[in-house]
This record gives C-alpha cells, sequence and structure tokens, in this order.
C-alpha cells in the first residue's frame, strides 16, 4: 500500500529534474527486451558471474505493517511470504537476490536500498489496499473487518528521481510483460492518482517515493495485488500462486539487469 496520507513516503514534487541521463542502449532495446521476455522461457544459469545482483526489499514494519486485509491480515505479511519467493526464485536462476527488512525493523526508507548499494536493482514488494471511502463492512470469523471487492490485480511503479530512471523503467515493464503472459492481470486502479509510464504492462510514474528516488541503484516498487479485495486476497495467500507470481518477476528481472548499460 501507498496512499497519499502516509507522507512519510514521498517528499513533496519539483525538487530537482529528473536526474537520470538519456540512456540510448536501454531506450532501444526496450521492444526487443519486451519481446524476447515474453516468449522466452526462463532459462537456469549456472551461477553466471554477470547474471546480476538485486535487493528485494518487503515493504512496512512490524511497528507499521501497511494495510490490513479483508480478513485482517497485515500487509507486511503478505509482504514477507512473497518476497522470499522472489529471492529463491532469483537464485534459481543464478542471480545473487539480497533481502532487505525481513525482520520488519528497517524504518528508514533511504536505508533499504543503501544497505544493498552494488545491486544492479532494488525491488520493494507490497500488497495494495484501496481508500477508505471506498471500503463496506463485514464479519469474518466473527470479527468485525472491512473490505472492496470493486479492485483487483498488480501494478507497478518507478520514479523520474531515480538516477536509473529508464532502467527502472525497463525492469517494470519486463516483470510486467511477464506476469501478463503467464495470465496474471493488471489492475488501472492506480490510473487515477498515478500518470502511466507503460499502461500496456500497469507501470506508473511515482516520482517523489522515498524509497525510489533516494536509491543509489534502479529500483521499482511492486503491488502484488489488492489484499481488501475478497477473492484476490485468497489468491495472494496461495502459495503456489505466490510461487507462480514469484518466478515471473525473476524472469523479467533477469532479462532486465543483463541488458548492457
Ligand atoms: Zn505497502
Amino acid at each position: 500500500m501507498i496512499q497519499a496520507r502516509e507522507r512519510k513516503y514521498f517528499t513533496p514534487e519539483g525538487q530537482g529534474a529528473p536526474r537520470g541521463s538519456v540512456r540510448g542502449a536501454v531506450r532501444a532495446a526496450i521492444p526487443v527486451l519486451l519481446a524476447a521476455v515474453a516468449t522466452a522461457g526462463a532459462q537456469a544459469s549456472d551461477h553466471d558471474a554477470a547474471a546480476g545482483v538485486v535487493a528485494v526489499d518487503v515493504g512496512h514494519t512490524l511497528a507499521a505493517p501497511g494495510a490490513i486485509s479483508a480478513r485482517g491480515r497485515s500487509e507486511l505479511e503478505f509482504n514477507r511470504e512473497l518476497a522470499a519467493k522472489v529471492v529463491e526464485s532469483l537464485e534459481r536462476l543464478g542471480l545473487e537476490a539480497v533481502p532487505v527488512n525481513t525482520d520488519g525493523t528497517v524504518e528508514s526508507l533511504a536505508a533499504r536500498p543503501a544497505q544493498v548499494p552494488h545491486a544492479d536493482l532494488f525491488v520493494s514488494i507490497h500488497h495494495d489496499s484501496v481508500n477508505e471511502w471506498e471500503l463496506q463492512s463485514w464479519a469474518w470469523n466473527g470479527r468485525a473487518e472491512t473490505y472492496s471487492d470493486r479492485w483487483a490485480g498488480h501494478s507497478l511503479f518507478v520514479s523520474r528521481r531515480n538516477p536509473f530512471p529508464e532502467r527502472s523503467e525497463l525492469c517494470a515493464r519486463a516483470i510486467g510483460a511477464r506476469l501478463q503472459r503467464a495470465g496474471f492481470v493488471p489492475t488501472d486502479k492506480n490510473a487515477r492518482r498515478r500518470e502511466y509510464a507503460d499502461p500496456v504492462h500497469a507501470v506508473h510514474w511515482f516520482d517523489d517515493l522515498v524509497v525510489l528516488h533516494r536509491a543509489v541503484q534502479p529500483a521499482l516498487l511492486f503491488e502484488a495485488g489488492v489484499i481488501k479485495h475478497r477473492d484476490e486476497e485468497l489468491l495472494l495467500r496461495d502459495p503456489e500462486r505466490q510461487r507462480r507470481m514469484a518466478g515471473e518477476i525473476a524472469t523479467g528481472i533477469a532479462a532486465c539487469v543483463s541488458v548492457p548499460p
């Protein structure tokens, strides 16, 4: 969840222009990569030295665990499970995956990417919620909970204030392409507030997200789905589906980080 009232998650607009230079090679590589990534199968390499290093961040903290699902479970728990599976999938593909905030105690958003400064990509794993006014009440296991069945699906965010905006965007698009080819359906829920970088793959600009623009490496934030949606919550808790989603994310990342700078 990343909502406007969570002020600590982003800083005001207009604090400097995007810092990244236009990287022609990355830009030119996008159509070719997206075509390749959508059709190629994942290929496990035997620890190819050039495979890359990926930081995988568990969004939120024990003290502030994010959104609460339709059945009363914290977003942090969802984020932990999926992040662990993304780490496993990346390692299976021969990449070095470095978990960040697995114990839920890293309060500082800027400190997260700084923990792995040599990473080729920083990925923050989150699960989405809805606005307060969209919520309805129901009872689950004898407890009063809230839900909304209006929106479901994944989405991705990148920042033009990150030092590598084009590489960040490329990786987000590659992940989106893999997910959709595997049958995962994105949401356009977040287009209400966040301009599309790529509408086909549900990649949005969110320039002032601290964890992205303070990153020292290419960075993206992934929202796996809407945990306030009663049916999607159950899908997002399914370990087998988590594994499939993580596998597609890892394959997209592997393709992206293999593109020369
Ligand atoms: Zn979140």
